[in-house]
């Protein structure tokens, strides 16, 4: 039973290198690349960011919650507004890809698209 989860475990972590690595190899367009680095440099132009960082008279509030400092790590994870609907979606897109990886990785049958994929499409 142990060597069946750690495999389990094992074909997880190739999965989500394969799709890290299929980002990182030509999925992402190129417009899209610097965008991310940006985001993961606190570096997007956000409330917080013009009014700490580039001096200038606007309000550092979240424009949607208007409750905390508009972050690139509270639009990302930290925005109650987000969270009702946005968070959710990304959370589900991402495992739909997850899961059709490992159906692909199964050769179980599937669609030929990811983003139609739904769970009860594949056949186990
Ligand atoms: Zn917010």
């Amino acid at each position: 039973m142990m060597m069946i989860i750690l495999l389990l475990l094992l074909l997880i972590i190739i999965i989500i290198i394969i799709i890290i690595i299929s980002h990182i190899a030509g999925d992402i367009k190129g417009a899209t690349e610097p965008k991310i680095v940006a985001a993961q440099d606190q570096a997007i132009c956000t409330n917080y960011f013009e009014n700490k960082i580039l001096k200038e008279e606007t309000e550092s509030k979240c424009r949607l919650c208007k409750q905390h400092e508009e972050t690139t790590d509270h639009l990302t994870s930290g925005c109650p507004i987000l969270a009702k609907n946005e968070y959710l979606m990304r959370h589900d897109k991402f495992y739909t890809r997850l899961h059709y990886s490992i159906c692909k990785a199964l050769d179980t049958e599937t669609t030929d698209k990811w983003y139609i994929h739904t769970h009860t499409q594949a056949s186990v």
